[in-house]
Formats: C-alpha cells, sequence, structure tokens
C-alpha cells in the first residue's frame, strides 16, 4: 500500500462521522441542530463533498452570545492558576488527537500533510504559551507621584467574538482563543464556511476542558452568522483574521455597539534580495516563503524584489526550483504544492494568469491548471507560477493572489528597493536578505511593515508582536500584546492623605 493510500484510508476513517451527520454548532456546553439550512463542506482535492455543515442563523449567534455572557463572571473570577490547568489540559487533548487533526485540515483545506503534521503541536503550543501566562495577566503597574499612587488593574473585557478564516485554520483559531480565555475573557467562535472541520474538533475539546459557555461556536457563513456576531451587544470585542475589505465591513457593523476590533488581515509582502546576500539560503526562503502552504499564507512574500547584480541568476535558479515543485494530494507526503481551497478562489487565481499576460508580464514558469497523476482533474490544482518582467504598478505586483504565484520585480539601488517595497496599500511582513548589517538597520528604519525578517523566512516567536500595518491590520497579536486587547486597564488613584483637598463653598 502506498503511502498516500495508507494516509488516504486513515483520514476517511475520520471523515467518516462528519459525512454521517451534519457539523452542528456548539452552544452553551451542547451540540446544537442547525436551526436553519445547512451547506455542503467540499474537498479541494475533488471538490466532493465532505458533509453538511449547520448555516448559523442570527438566532444561533445570539443564543451563543447570550451563553458567552452567562459563563463570563465565573470564568474571569477563577484563579489564574485554575484557567492554567484548564488551557494545559485543552492543549493535551489536542495532541493526543494530533494525527486526526493533521488529516482532516489537509484534506479540508488541501494544504500538505507535511506542513499539517505540525498543526497539533503548534496549536497547543500557543495554548501552552497563554496557559503559563493566565496567572500574570492580571498584574498592572503602579505609578508614583508624590501625593499619590497610581496602581493599573486589568480586567477581561467580556465575551468576544473570534472570526477566522481558511487557511490554516485550526492554527489560527488557536492563536486568536488561547490568549482570549487565558485573559478571563469567553469566546464565539465563527470559523470559515470553506473549512469548518478542525473548529469542530477545537469544540470537542474545549467539551472535555472548559466549563459550559466559555467557548461557544457557531458555523455559517460571513453575511449571517459573522455579521450578527460583529453586531451583537453582548461580544465586547471581534479579534477577525480575513481580507482587508472585509475587514472594513466588520469595522462598520461593529461600529454602532462601538466593538473593540483587532484585525490580521491581507499583504503582499516584499523580500528584497541584494547582491550581496547568500544566495542559496535566500534561494530558499524565497521558494518556501511564497510556494509552502499552497501560497495561502498571509505572510508569503509574493513580491520578490531581486537586485540587478544578481538577477539573471537568481530568476535561472528559482525558475529551477519552481519547475521542479511536487504538486500533488495533500496526503501525499510528497506533496509540497496541494489544491487551493475553493473553486472560486481557484477561478480567482487562474484569472490572475490572464491579467498578468493582459499586462504584459512574462510567465516563465506554470501559468495553467495543474493536472498530473494520483489527483483528481476535479481538484482545484495549479501549476506553481513564475511572473517575471513586471513592474510594481501591475495588478500582479499590487493585489494579493494568494495562490502559488510569485511576481519578481527589479532594482538597482537601495532606495529604489525601498520605494518599491513601500508603493502598496499593504503592510504586513517583509523579508531582507543582505550581507551588510548597516544596510539591515537602515531598512528596519524604512520599511513600512509590521514585521520585518532579516536574512530568515518567517520565524514564529510567541512573545513577539504579529500583526501589520496599512491595509494589511489594526493592533498586535503575541505575548503581553494579546493581552492588551483582551483586557481592559483600570486606573486606581490612592491618596496618601498628605495634600490639601480643595475646598468649594466653605466661606
Ligand atoms: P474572508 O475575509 O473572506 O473571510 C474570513 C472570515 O470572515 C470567514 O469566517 C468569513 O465567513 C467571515 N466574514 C466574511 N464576511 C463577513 C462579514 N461581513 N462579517 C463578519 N464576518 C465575515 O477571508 P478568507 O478568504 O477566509 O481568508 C483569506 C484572507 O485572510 C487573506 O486576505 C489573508 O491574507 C488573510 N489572512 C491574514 C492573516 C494575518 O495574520 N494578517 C492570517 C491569515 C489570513
Amino acid at each position: 500500500m502506498s503511502d498516500l493510500t495508507h494516509n488516504l484510508s486513515r483520514a476517511q476513517a475520520y471523515l467518516q462521522r462528519f459525512r454521517d451527520k451534519p457539523t452542528t454548532h456548539y452552544i452553551n456546553g451542547a451540540w446544537t441542530p442547525a436551526s436553519g439550512d445547512t451547506f455542503d463542506n467540499l474537498t479541494p482535492v475533488d471538490n466532493s463533498s465532505l458533509g453538511k455543515v449547520a448555516a448559523g442563523t442570527a438566532d444561533d449567534i445570539d443564543a451563543a452570545c447570550a451563553a458567552a455572557e452567562q459563563a463570563f463572571p465565573a470564568w474571569r473570577d477563577l484563579s489564574g492558576q485554575e484557567r492554567k490547568q484548564c488551557l494545559h489540559r485543552f492543549a493535551d487533548l489536542l495532541v493526543e488527537r494530533a494525527d486526526e487533526i493533521a488529516l482532516v485540515e489537509s484534506m479540508d483545506c488541501g494544504q500538505p500533510l507535511r506542513f499539517m503534521k505540525q498543526a497539533a503541536v503548534r496549536g497547543a503550543a500557543n495554548f501552552r504559551f497563554f496557559a503559563d501566562k493566565a496567572p500574570e495577566a492580571r498584574n498592572g503597574q503602579a505609578l508614583y507621584q508624590p501625593e499619590h499612587s497610581n496602581l493599573t488593574l486589568r480586567t477581561p473585557i467580556g465575551p468576544v467574538g473570534v472570526i477566522t478564516p481558511w487557511n490554516t485554520p485550526f492554527m489560527l483559531a488557536t492563536w486568536k482563543i488561547a490568549p482570549a480565555l487565558a485573559a478571563g475573557c469567553t469566546v464565539v467562535h465563527k470559523p470559515a464556511e470553506f473549512s469548518p472541520l478542525t473548529a469542530a474538533i477545537l469544540a470537542e475539546a474545549s467539551e472535555q476542558a472548559l466549563p459550559p459557555g466559555v467557548w461557544n461556536m457557531v458555523n455559517g457563513f460571513g453575511e449571517s452568522a459573522g455579521k450578527r456576531l460583529t453586531e451583537h451587544p453582548a461580544i465586547r470585542a471581534i479579534a477577525f483574521v480575513g481580507e482587508s475589505v472585509t475587514g472594513s465591513h466588520i469595522m462598520a457593523q461593529g461600529a454602532p455597539t462601538l466593538k473593540r476590533m483587532h484585525f490580521e488581515l491581507g499583504g503582499k509582502n516584499p523580500v528584497i534580495v541584494f547582491d550581496d546576500a547568500d544566495f542559496d539560503r535566500a534561494l530558499d526562503a524565497v521558494v518556501f516563503m511564497l510556494y509552502s502552504l499552497n501560497g495561502q499564507r498571509c505572510t508569503s512574500s509574493s513580491r520578490l524584489l531581486v537586485q540587478s547584480g544578481i538577477r539573471d541568476r537568481f530568476i535561472a535558479a528559482l525558475k529551477a526550483r519552481v519547475q521542479n515543485l511536487n504538486v500533488g494530494h495533500p496526503l501525499d507526503p510528497a506533496t509540497e504544492v496541494g489544491p487551493l481551497i475553493h473553486s472560486s478562489h481557484y477561478q480567482k487565481v487562474l484569472d490572475y494568469m490572464a491579467i498578468a499576460r493582459e499586462e504584459g508580464a512574462h510567465i516563465a514558469v506554470g501559468g495553467h491548471p495543474f493536472e498530473g497523476d494520483n489527483i483528481s482533474r476535479d481538484g482545484n490544482y495549479v501549476q506553481p507560477t513564475l511572473f517575471t518582467g513586471a513592474r510594481n504598478d501591475m495588478r500582479i505586483a499590487r493585489e494579493e493572489i494568494f495562490g502559488p504565484v510569485l511576481t519578481v520585480l527589479s532594482f538597482d539601488t537601495e532606495d529604489e528597493a525601498i520605494t518599491i517595497a513601500n508603493d502598496s496599500p499593504y503592510g504586513l511582513a517583509a523579508y531582507a536578505w543582505t550581507g551588510d548589517q548597516g544596510r539591515a538597520m537602515r531598512l528596519a528604519h524604512a520599511i513600512d511593515t509590521g514585521m520585518l525578517w532579516i536574512n530568515s523566512e518567517n520565524n514564529r516567536n510567541l512573545p513577539s508582536p504579529f500583526g501589520g500595518v496599512k491595509m494589511s491590520g489594526v493592533g498586535r497579536d503575541g505575548g503581553d500584546y494579546s493581552f492588551d486587547f483582551y483586557m481592559e486597564t483600570k486606573n486606581v488613584c490612592l491618596a496618601h492623605g498628605t495634600h490639601k483637598v480643595p475646598e468649594l463653598g466653605k466661606h
């Protein structure tokens, strides 16, 4: 039996229950049948249905928000130590189900198993990191004045809404929900309609690790369930990951109830490779940071800026690597690039091939649907693609394509590289490859971005701030930055008894 056949049969065993009965909502500690319609959840592998999913209504969201509101005071008032224990228990449950999580996520999203294998461990790491921070979440500061002392107290903001996208949905849900729970907030989670399955596994873990109502999950579409969540008066804050345009809708929807918003949005992230870079490491990173996760990664380096001295050699080496990528079934261990999430997204990515041709760019590699052995013709497979001869004013250099498609630009000087890098509506991540330390620091100051990696691919560090500028986001995740979002800061001013209180009406 081949590895693919073996993985497929294990995946089918895990997926059977989703086929047997609809994936419902999890509200107040109970699995709640759909109050409205259901929809088919299609796998990118061949667009067959993995089962029905409940399409959440406003009533479902209202029930979930009421549960989160009711559960909030008791969860808030647990000691940090008790919350820490619950969240470690949660992490243990994820690790126990690592195999299932990886296989189900791969089939639901089309992400190669080689990348999803670590999903549960990384999700659990998010829980453990914030579990350990829970006891200190409420700690504030003492601020001295000669006649007063000020204490800042931190309290959880209340029930929060978490809305996640379809790219690495398991990982992103844990990244958002773990700090919210550690801070003492209760949660209503609305997963993406294209990738609902691992959200159900998370809700199952919460059933074992958390009191009822602390974690609620409502499936469904953005314009119905998602919209209602952003409007609900009991919800104090929305943590959203998704497209920039959706973020602007959510900001408007949340305005009447003055919600606090945290947005992690789209990107068109530059990777700048200078003549003095370590050529081989830079090449590895450029290929990895675009073509891993099918190019469906917010921090993917989708604009390559390469300096003229090494341009031809670098592009030639890059072409060879892109032509050599293994496209295939996500459960095949050899697969490096799998199918795109949905037929609509597949079509959007293919449309950019036509746009590139119209704009006068050159398609050096790819540019078409991918067909091959061991994969279905009905799947959403696209050839890994390389656009060369592009200019930064072309749509292929400005818009987020979110597929295995890299746009190459060229520059002569450092100033020119900075100008091109900054000439974008986005500012999530940037990458620079150079052997010159002074230049690295100059770039650090000059590039408009939330995150800059120098001589590295994207490296995760949980305490570091994660987030974007411009159309790429509002706010930061990570470590104490997450607690700043999920908590209110209250100032308490105590007089030392030495100052004179102003006297009015005492003549
Ligand atoms: P999307 O914006 O279409 O959907 C994201 C979520 O929002 C889904 O759950 C959807 O149902 C919901 N939604 C849609 N409209 C809504 C509305 N009006 N009100 C409330 N909820 C609504 O995004 P997507 O296509 O699922 O995800 C891909 C996008 O996510 C890309 O742009 C990518 O860059 C971005 N992303 C950003 C980060 C980051 O950290 N910056 C991380 C991952 C993904």
